[in-house]
C-alpha cells in the first residue's frame, strides 16, 4: 500500500480521523466475544457521505479492501478485517446526524452511525416509536442494524430491520452514491434495490443513511412473566394470545429454568420471578395505542390460558420497576452464561410449530454427545428464533469443551436443516458461518448472490471474505 495512497486517504478525513497506531486501532480489531481478531493498515473515520464516497473511489482505484464497521457489536465477525494487515476499516461512527423527521410521512432520515438507542430516543421525542430493539442498542448503529438485518425483541409485531426501512443512501464500491432516501409507501418503479444492501453485511456497498419508518407510540404496555411446563404449551399460549389480541402481542420470549437459575446465581439483585419453579418461562409483552384496558385484556388472557391448562402461574408487572426486573431476566441470559464456563452458541430459526420437537431432539443429541452438557435454549419463540446455546458440564475443562464447538454446531445445524430451518436467524453470516452458507444455501440462490456481488463490486473490495 503506497505511502502516497495513505496520505490521500488521510487528506480526505483529516489526520485526526485517520488512525494507524496499534493502540488507537486496537478497539476496532476485536469483536465482543473475542472470537475474531484482525489486523488493518488503517482505520478511517469519515464524517460525511461525500467523504465516504471519496474513500471508496480511492480504494476502488487502488484495489484496496474496505471493511465497513458500525458499533462493532456484530456476533459473526463481519466487521473485523482479516489477518493480512492490508485491509482498511471504514468506521461510520462519525455519521451521526438525524437529518429529518417527517411526521406526515411517519419517517425519520438518520445517518448510518446513529446508535439504535439514539434513533429510538429521537422517535420518542417526536411522539413516535422506532420499534427495533436489541440488547446491544446502546452501541450498535443503524448502519450495522440494517447491514445485518437485525431482529431483536419486537420482530413479532413490527418485523426485522429491513421491514422498518423506506429507503437508503448507499455509497457503492466505486464511490458512486445511490440516493434512495425515499419517503414513499408506494413506489413500483422496478427492482427494490434497498433490499440488496440490507443483510449484505457490507459486501455490496456502504450504507450512509436510511429513511426509517415511524409508528404510533404505544400508550399502554402490559407485561407478564409466565411459568409453564413445556415449549409446546408456550406455542399454544402464543396462538391463543394472537387469536385474542392480534397485533397487540409485541414480545413473546421463551426461557428455560436453567437460564433463570444462571441469572439468579450471577445477576446481583435478581429474584425468583414467580413463587414456584417452572420448567419453562415466557416473557409476554402487549402494547396498545389506546390508554386504557390493556391490563384487563392481559388478565383475561392469562385467566383463559390457566383454564385451558396452558400455563402454571403468571405475574403481570405491577410497576415499571417490576417490568424492568422481568426484562433484566431475559436480557441478562446471554451475559450470565459466560460465568458458567464455556458456551457453544447457535442462532437458529425453525418453522414455529417445529420448535418443541427441535428442542427435544437437540437436548437428546447434545447430552448424549457430551454427558452433563446443559442446554440453555432461549429467545424469540414468536419468530421461531431460538438461541440454542450449550453450556459446559459443571466442573468440566472449558478449553476441552470449547474444542468440541464445531462438532456440536454440526449436529445442531443438521437437525435445523432437516427441519427446514435456518442456521443463521438474525446474526448473519460474516466469517463465522460462511462455510455453512456454502454448504446449505440453495445452489441457485448462491449463484445469484455471486452474480450480484460481481456486478456491484467487480474488484471484490467490499468486505471480502465475508458472507460469500
Ligand atoms: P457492526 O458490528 O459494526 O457490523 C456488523 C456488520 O455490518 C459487518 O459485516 C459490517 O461490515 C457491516 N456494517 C456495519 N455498518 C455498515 C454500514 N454502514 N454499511 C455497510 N455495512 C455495514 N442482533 C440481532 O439481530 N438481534 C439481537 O437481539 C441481538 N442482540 C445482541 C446483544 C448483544 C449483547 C450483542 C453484543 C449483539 C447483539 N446482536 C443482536 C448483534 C448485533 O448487535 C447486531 O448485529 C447489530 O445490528 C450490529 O450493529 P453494529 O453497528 O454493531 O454493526
Amino acid at each position: 500500500m503506497p505511502d502516497a495512497f495513505l496520505a490521500q486517504l488521510a487528506a480526505i478525513t483529516g489526520p485526526g480521523y485517520f488512525l494507524t497506531g496499534a493502540d488507537e486501532m486496537a478497539g476496532y480489531l476485536l469483536e465482543p466475544r473475542a472470537l475474531f481478531h484482525g489486523t488493518a493498515r488503517a482505520v478511517v473515520r469519515p464524517g460525511t457521505t461525500a467523504e465516504v464516497a471519496a474513500i471508496a473511489a480511492l480504494c476502488h482505484a487502488q484495489g484496496v479492501a474496505i471493511v465497513p464497521q458500525g458499533g462493532n457489536t456484530g456476533l459473526v465477525g463481519g466487521q473485523i478485517p482479516d489477518g493480512s494487515g492490508r485491509q482498511i476499516i471504514l468506521s461510520l461512527t462519525r455519521l451521526t446526524r438525524i437529518r429529518e423527521t417527517d411526521l406526515a410521512a411517519n419517517c425519520m432520515i438518520v445517518e448510518a452511525g446513529v446508535t439504535l438507542l439514539r434513533a429510538q430516543q429521537a422517535a420518542d421525542a417526536a411522539d413516535r416509536l422506532f420499534p427495533l430493539s436489541l440488547a446491544s442498542e446502546g452501541s450498535c448503529t443503524i448502519g450495522g442494524n440494517l447491514s445485518t438485518n437485525a431482529g431483536g425483541t419486537a420482530v413479532l409485531a413490527y418485523g426485522n430491520a429491513r421491514d422498518l426501512v423506506m429507503g437508503l443512501e448507499v455509497v457503492l464500491a466505486d464511490g458512486r452514491i445511490l440516493n434512495n432516501l425515499s419517503k414513499l409507501k408506494k413506489d413500483n418503479t422496478g427492482y427494490d434495490l434497498k433490499h440488496l444492501f440490507m443483510g449484505a453485511e457490507g459486501t455490496l456497498g456502504i450504507i450512509t443513511a436510511a429513511s426509517l419508518k415511524l409508528f404510533p407510540k404505544p400508550r399502554a404496555i402490559a407485561t407478564a412473566f409466565i411459568g409453564l411446563h413445556s415449549p409446546a404449551a408456550a406455542l399454544d399460549l402464543l396462538a391463543l394470545a394472537q387469536e385474542e389480541l392480534g397485533a397487540s402481542v409485541k414480545t413473546f420470549e421463551l426461557m428455560p429454568r436453567i437460564g433463570i437459575e444462571f441469572v439468579l446465581r450471577h445477576s446481583p439483585g435478581s429474584r425468583e420471578p414467580l413463587v414456584q419453579r417452572h420448567d419453562w418461562y415466557v416473557l409476554l409483552e402487549l402494547t396498545d395505542s389506546s390508554f386504557s384496558g390493556l391490563e384487563n385484556k392481559l388478565a383475561d388472557l392469562l385467566q383463559a390460558a390457566m383454564e385451558k391448562g396452558l400455563i402454571e402461574d403468571a405475574s403481570p408487572a405491577q410497576s415499571l420497576a417490576q417490568r424492568d426486573a422481568f426484562w433484566a431476566m431475559r436480557e441478562n441470559l446471554s451475559e450470565v452464561q459466560k460465568l458458567e464456563g464455556g458456551s457453544i452458541k447457535h442462532d437458529v430459526s425453525l418453522p414455529i410449530a417445529a420448535v418443541p420437537a427441535f428442542l427435544t431432539q437437540v437436548e437428546g443429541f447434545v447430552t448424549e454427545m457430551i454427558p452433563g452438557a446443559r442446554l440453555v435454549a432461549f429467545g424469540h419463540l414468536g419468530d421461531g428464533n431460538i438461541h440454542c446455546n450449550v453450556s459446559q458440564p459443571v466442573g468440566a475443562d472449558k478449553a476441552g469443551f470449547l474444542a468440541r464447538w464445531h462438532e456440536v454446531n454440526e449436529a445442531v445445524h443438521a437437525i435445523v436443516v432437516a427441519m427446514h430451518g435456518s442456521f443463521s436467524a438474525e446474526h448473519g453470516i460474516g466469517t463465522l458461518k460462511r462455510d455453512l452458507l456454502a454448504r446449505y444455501k440453495d445452489p441457485v440462490a448462491l449463484d445469484l448472490m455471486r452474480a450480484i456481488k460481481a456486478t456491484l463490486d467487480p474488484k471484490g473490495i467490499m468486505n471480502p471474505g465475508k458472507v460469500l
